[in-house]
């Protein structure tokens, strides 16, 4: 069985919905099919939120806009003998939610749980109006089967007991079933509370649902003909990638490559089941593939995406016996606190040792090292710690990137004569990986130019 899923992206407008409607048509067969909320729809429920807290009263006006626009798409899209049941049901889930933005308008403040019931409207409605529109479309409620747990700030997949429900979920589907389930929602496994798989977490419902399944491929299907070598609103002649491996999916998705949420690609990996990335807006262009090994006629370099939020933390060893140890250390301390690092070189590692981490990490972290440090640090081993925040991560990702210290030393002089400095550079954690990193500032203007430099 296959599993589809289509983002924001393909499900905004009444044209869109028409070709998703004829893609999931022509599937024989059962399918099931993960959608995200109507495009741009997730960014308005937000800030429609942080109005109705600030108390101010424009909420009405944008609420009322989310009601006439899916009401334009049902109009639109749905057969007109299920047109009221379907205006019904999405109705009761608007009314309920002006009932959250009243309550918050109330209490003048916007609790994170609360914010997740509101977000997860847009999925919930969304999926309603495509298992209408669908012939054989069957709803499944993804809030029954898909379950978080807490992991530091995040809500993270409880694998376990969500892998279990899904298999149960789909087992019985009727013959031609198109089973249509909301994508990026979920429950706290203790509380029950509404949670989500975080932003562009559709994907991963989708991901979480083939690998349950054992599914033949998980198909995400978005509005460009695949992954391509570059953000396109970016580098202008990036081109689409024809395979990559999940490794280096997974590294140019983490590194900012926002065609996959970045947690995706685990579940599929570790079942070897393929992902193919293609276009609602023109289903016949190839698309790309995904699988585990190298194809004999890949790119070498697959692309180079980018990622902002970064900050470079640095310290002084004052005794260079230590270096080691305290390297280990830090890194073991950071991780096991749910901060993900990302190694960089060390050019004089025993009197500096430096790493990258997300800035919004990066107060906390050099809290967590002071506390891991604070014998060192009292005895004069180890001076101060140094932040360096406002940094980009760009990354060039492909085969055996490690033999590429050639590429990488003409790329690096060729920035620098450009005047863009390279806070730092890193062979990265993998084979896969070599990044530079760069003021935020600099960055689009690094991608074009390593882009330019790569693929000329
Ligand atoms: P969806 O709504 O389908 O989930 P997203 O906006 O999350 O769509 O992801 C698709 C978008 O990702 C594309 O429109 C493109 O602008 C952007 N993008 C960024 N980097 C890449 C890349 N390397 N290849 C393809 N698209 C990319
Ligand atoms: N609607 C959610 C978001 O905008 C999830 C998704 O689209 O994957 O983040
Ligand atoms: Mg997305």
């Amino acid at each position: 069985m296959k599993v589809l899923k289509f983002g924001g992206t393909s499900v905004g407008t009444v044209e869109s919905l028409s070709h998703v409607k004829k893609i999931v048509e022509s599937i024989e067969g059962n399918a099931v099919v993960v959608v995200s909320a109507l495009g741009g729809l997730t960014d308005k429920l937000i800030a429609t939120a942080y109005l109705a807290a600030e108390g101010n009263s424009e909420w009405h006006s944008e609420m009322d806009a989310i009601i006439s626009r899916h009401m334009h798409i049902i109009e639109n899209v749905i057969s007109p003998e299920r047109k009221n049941q379907v205006k019904k049901d999405v109705n009761d889930y608007l009314d309920e939610l002006k009932r959250n933005y009243e309550g918050v308008e109330l209490i003048r403040s916007l609790p994170s749980h609360i914010l997740d019931i509101i977000v997860s409207f847009g999925e919930r409605i969304s999926s309603t109006i495509v298992a209408a529109m669908i012939k054989n479309g069957e709803r499944h409620d993804s809030l029954e089967f898909i379950k978080t747990e807490k992991w530091f700030d995040k809500n993270i997949a409880n694998r376990k007991l969500t892998d279990t429900l899904i298999k149960e979920e789909f087992k019985n589907l009727m013959p031609d079933e198109k089973a249509i389930v909301p994508g990026f929602i979920s429950r706290d496994t203790e509380t029950n509370e509404i949670t989500n798989l975080g932003r562009g977490g559709s994907d991963y419902s989708g991901a979480l649902i083939a690998a349950a399944l054992d599914a033949e491929i998980l198909e995400i299907w978005t509005d460009v003909d695949g992954f391509m070598t570059s953000d396109p609103r970016i580098v202008k002649d990036a081109i689409v990638i024809d395979h990559l491996t999940f490794t280096e999916s997974m590294e140019l998705c983490t590194f900012g490559a926002k065609v996959i949420y970045p947690p995706t690609i685990y579940p599929v990996f570790h079942k070897n089941i393929p992902i193919k990335i293609l276009n609602t807006f023109n289903p016949e262009a190839p698309g790309t593939l995904i699988t585990d090994s190298h194809h004999k006629d890949d790119l070498e370099v697959k692309g180079v995406s980018a990622l902002k939020g970064i900050s470079l933390l640095s310290f002084q060893i004052l005794k260079a016996d230590i270096s080691e140890d305290i390297y280990n250390r830090a890194l073991n301390s950071l991780s096991k606190n749910g901060v993900s690092i990302i190694p960089v070189a060390n050019p004089d590692p025993y009197s500096e040792l430096n790493f990258a981490v997300p800035e919004k990490d990066s107060i906390r972290s050099i809290d967590i090292l002071a506390e891991e440090f604070a014998p060192e640090i009292s005895k004069g081993k180890l001076g101060d710690f140094e932040r360096k925040d406002k940094l980009a991560a760009v990354a060039l990702v492909g085969e055996r990137m490690k033999t590429k210290t050639r590429l990488a030393a003409r790329i690096g002089h060729s920035l620098r004569r450009q005047g863009i400095n390279i806070e730092a550079y890193s062979p990265g954690n993998s084979d896969t990986t070599i990044i530079f990193i760069v003021h935020e500032e600099k960055t689009s203007e690094t991608v074009r130019s390593v882009h330019s430099m790569v693929y000329k």
